[in-house]
């Protein structure tokens, strides 16, 4: 049998906490399990199948849930960063983006033959991206040609930092360039919407944080956008080029769609969850664990500087593997494996007891030096 490892354990793995399914979406990850399941009434197109309900999803109930006027689905965050890009490339470019961002923004950037201009963060503790210093990039990098585009990471996912991001989109407006907010994880874990930040794009992952098998993403813009990006093909009259004529034509959708109702409601849970981040920063820097980043914090994804861990390091059988080991035996998973001084996790959706289980892990451990 194909059996998952940590099945049981207690995650605290950024990249998986938003991505557990819900019951409804296990249920519908069987029922449609099968290869172009969605396509059985099929017209041409994704976001017009009346049966399964995709249509309403797509039209009515993502476009409320994101505050924008067009949506579409992709096959994830990137290939919706990439669509966005693509369609606004030109030759000799440029793209200003956060240096928080994800290397898949890079990565999308480059792909679309995009000139990168960086916004520096503030470097240690904080790593903050300001609106001041995104402002003077972007002034810089039209000095040296047209910029596209800019895109802002919120929040990163390595500090999980969220910058001022409606001063930084009327920072943009006044310059004339358009915004893309990478929302990977925000959206299905607390509320963001586009027409609130007064960007122009939205960008979210359906398996990073909307509780959907995925690969699956969203992409949602402001009604201005929609013929440029999704601009139909000249000899496939109903197939948008940038989503190469279709995108997420099987069951990651029809989780994202069973699993809506929840994320709708987890969302408003939000306050809630940043209180459990909170709490569980200050106890890990009572056992001298220092958070980095915006500080107190303001998302569940944490990044922490464990000088005392790695010392304990050191002197192990198991070297620096020996955390990893340790949060194991307790039935903990999630911190990358050789990782001891720094290294983010996440407190997303966890209970208030298995907040205590994880705390207690680290007290234990770092007293295994004076074993
Ligand atoms: C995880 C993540 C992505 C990648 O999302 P995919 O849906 O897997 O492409 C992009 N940006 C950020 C900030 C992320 O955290």
């Amino acid at each position: 049998m194909l059996e998952r490892q940590t099945k049981g354990l207690i995650n605290i793995d950024p990249l998986q906490t938003g991505g557990k399914l819900t019951e409804e979406a296990k249920k519908a990850l069987i029922e449609w399990g099968d290869g172009y399941s969605v396509c059985d009434y099929c017209t041409g197109r994704l976001e017009e199948i009346k049966s399964p309900p995709i249509y309403d999803f797509i039209h009515k109930t993502l476009p409320d849930f994101l505050g924008c006027d067009v949506v579409r689905i992709t096959t994830g965050a990137r290939e919706a960063k990439f669509a966005v890009m693509h369609s606004l490339a030109k030759k000799d470019a440029w793209i200003v983006l956060d240096s928080n961002a994800h290397y898949s923004s890079y990565i999308s950037a480059e792909r679309a033959g995009l000139n990168i201009a960086e916004v520096p963060n503030s470097g240690y503790p904080d790593f903050l991206i300001t609106p001041e210093k995104f402002g003077e990039v972007v002034e810089e990098a039209g000095k040296k040609g047209e910029v596209v585009l800019a895109l802002i990471t919120y929040p990163d996912g390595n500090y999980g930092n969220l910058p001022k991001v409606r001063k930084i989109a009327r920072l943009c407006q006044d310059y004339d360039v358009p915004l893309l907010v990478n929302a990977a994880y925000a959206i299905g874990r607390m509320p963001v919407k586009l027409k609130e930040i007064g960007a122009d794009f939205i960008v979210g992952s359906g398996h990073k944080s909307m509780a959907s098998s995925g690969p699956i993403g969203v992409l949602g813009m402001k009604s201005e956008w929609e013929e440029k990006i999704l601009r139909k093909s000249s000899r496939f009259k109903n197939k948008e080029i940038e989503l190469l004529g279709c995108t997420a034509r099987g069951v990651s959708i029809m989780t994202m769609i069973a699993s809506f109702p929840s994320v709708k409601e987890r969302v408003k849970n939000w306050d809630e969850e940043v209180e459990k981040a909170r709490y569980f920063s200050s106890r890990m820097e009572e056992l001298s664990i220092i958070q980095l980043g915006e500080k107190p914090h303001n998302h569940d994804l944490m990044f922490f500087h464990a000088e005392n861990l790695y010392d304990i390091s050191k002197k192990m059988r198991d070297g620096r593997f020996f955390l990893y080991k340790e949060l194991k035996r307790r039935c903990i998973h999630g911190i990358k494996p050789g990782l001891t001084r720094f290294f983010k996790l996440s407190t997303y959706g966890l209970s208030k007891e298995e907040i205590e289980i994880v705390l207690r892990a680290f007290r234990e451990i770092i007293d295994i030096k004076k074993i």
